[in-house]
């Protein structure tokens, strides 16, 4: 059978692009359709804009810090339509590159909505039909607000915080995972009133319980009003913002609530019932260790497959599709040791097991210490740093490294090539200290704080 294309990608956001671009490289005729912009949500309204905002954040700290090492500084007011002019600039030039890489590489891109027809085939928005002879779908996720007996809907989700006309006086943000952490923070960073309301009993739920203490203790003692037990019981529309109901009994006016509850794969709407792709929790697109669905000529990749949601997962999903099918090698995506970073200030780096899942798994002993970075000691503060890893007892293998501290998120990157190696913790004792440094601790713990 004839097709228009070897592969049709409907997405284009970082999986999309990559399974496209390099499939085309390999020779294939690909076609891909995105309904937005071009780059998806880590480069439109995601990861890019928000390391942005973190880097725009971090200059208050940093400012008040020179201050006391013995500079003359004049702090002014963020300007957040300077900054935002800035980044809406950078958000195109990124589009641009995204566009010019497809087109670079032979492939053809719609700017429609497409939806599933047959196995082979997909429809744009204007009817027009395209045939297949593979369709990978990595369509995302998108942000979601709960059901609740008030209007959600007054509230902001992440997609909005970067179309801000104005920076708000005030902000309450739910949730207590990666984005409403990071966003606390940010808006902190820049000079908003934050509120934060996490229904459970402490933020980042999944990550190392003393990892997720120091940065909620680092949250609170910058100034963030951080309730854990709390959720919101009712809002309502006011004069200046919204009006909040808390399940802590208390009431107050925000100027900006933030809802910061999760994120639900894009599969609505896609006619995924006309073929035989299952979903699963959430509606996301249930597939094998090839990203392959149960409809042999469609695969999905990314966000939409509710795996592991990070970009560089989704580029190795896109990249291991495209081997399995184009390259004949039968590549399955690698889920184990990823690390990754939340950033909070300070910032969260994190690969392997946290404390508490390695001492159900077995017998640890944990290599922990917390101190006071030698650069916010000197001039008096009291931030604290943690260093941490959970070793196994019986093969003295590293099974889990937690760093809370100013770039964490780059020292992880490090740490977690020797936690993917499977080093030992004699072998990370080998390596000589680079001092002084916060990180050096990693390699000169001696001696096990508690074993589990
Ligand atoms: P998360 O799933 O990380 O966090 C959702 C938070 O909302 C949890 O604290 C959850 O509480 C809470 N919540 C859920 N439902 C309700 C409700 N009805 N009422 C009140 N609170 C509720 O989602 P995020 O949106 O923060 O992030 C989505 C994903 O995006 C992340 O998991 C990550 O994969 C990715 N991401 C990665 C980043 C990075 O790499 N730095 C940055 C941002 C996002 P509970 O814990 O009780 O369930």
């Amino acid at each position: 059978m004839e097709f228009d294309f070897d592969l049709f990608v409907i997405g284009g956001g970082s999986g999309g692009v990559r399974a496209a671009r390099v499939a085309a490289g390999g020779g294939a005729k690909v076609g891909l359709a995105e309904e937005s912009r071009m780059g998806g949500t880590c480069v439109i309204r995601g990861c890019v804009p928000k390391k942005l905002m973190v880097f725009a954040s971090s200059y208050t700290g940093a400012m008040s810090e020179a201050e006391d090492y013995g500079w003359e500084v004049s702090m002014g007011d963020f300007d957040w339509t300077k900054f935002s002019t800035r980044l809406n600039g950078e958000l195109d030039r990124l589009e641009g590159i995204y566009q010019n890489l497809l087109k670079n590489s032979g492939v053809e891109a719609f700017l429609s909505r497409a939806t599933v027809v047959d196995a082979h085939t997909v429809a744009l928005a204007d009817g027009t039909k395209k045939t297949a002879k593979h369709i990978l779908i990595a369509t995302g996720g998108r942000p979601v607000r709960p059901n609740e007996s008030f209007d959600t809907n007054l509230a902001m989700v992440s997609d909005d915080i970067f179309h801000m006309d104005a920076l708000p006086k005030s902000m309450l943000i739910v949730g207590g995972g990666f984005i409403a952490c990071e966003f606390a923070c940010i808006m902190h960073g820049l000079g908003v009133d934050v509120t934060l309301f996490y229904r459970g009993d402490q933020i980042l739920r999944g990550f190392d319980d003393e990892a997720r203490g120091l940065i909620a203790d680092m949250m609170k003692a910058r100034g963030i009003d951080l309730r854990v037990g709390t959720n919101v019981e009712d809002m309502q529309k006011a004069d200046g913002g919204v009006q909040v109901k808390a399940t802590d009994g208390t009431e107050a006016l925000f100027e900006k609530v933030l809802y910061a509850t999760g994120r639900a794969p894009n599969t609505d709407g896609l006619g995924l019932e006309n073929v035989d792709v299952e979903l699963g929790r959430g509606g996301a697109i249930t597939v094998d260790e090839y990203s392959q669905t149960g409809q042999p000529s469609i695969y999905a990749i990314g966000d939409v497959t509710n795996r592991v949601n990070l970009t560089p997962v989704a580029i190795r999903e896109g990249m291991a599709f495209v081997e399995t099918v184009f390259n004949g090698n039968p590549t399955p995506v690698d889920h184990d040791l990823i690390p990754a970073a939340v950033f909070t200030q300070p910032e969260l780096g994190t690969v392997g097991m946290s404390e508490e899942e390695a001492s159900k798994a077995g017998p640890v002993d944990i290599y922990s210490t917390s101190f006071k970075p030698m650069q916010q000691s000197f001039i008096g503060r009291e931030d604290r740093v943690l260093m941490k890893l959970v070793v196994c007892k019986n093969t003295d293998v590293v099974l889990g490294c937690h760093i809370v501290a100013p770039a964490a998120g780059e020292m992880i990157q490090l740490a977690g090539i020797a936690v993917k190696m499977k080093a030992t913790k004699a072998q990370f004792d080998q390596v000589c200290a680079v001092h002084p440094t916060m990180s050096e601790e990693l390699v000169t713990m001696k001696a096990p704080v508690r074993s589990a």
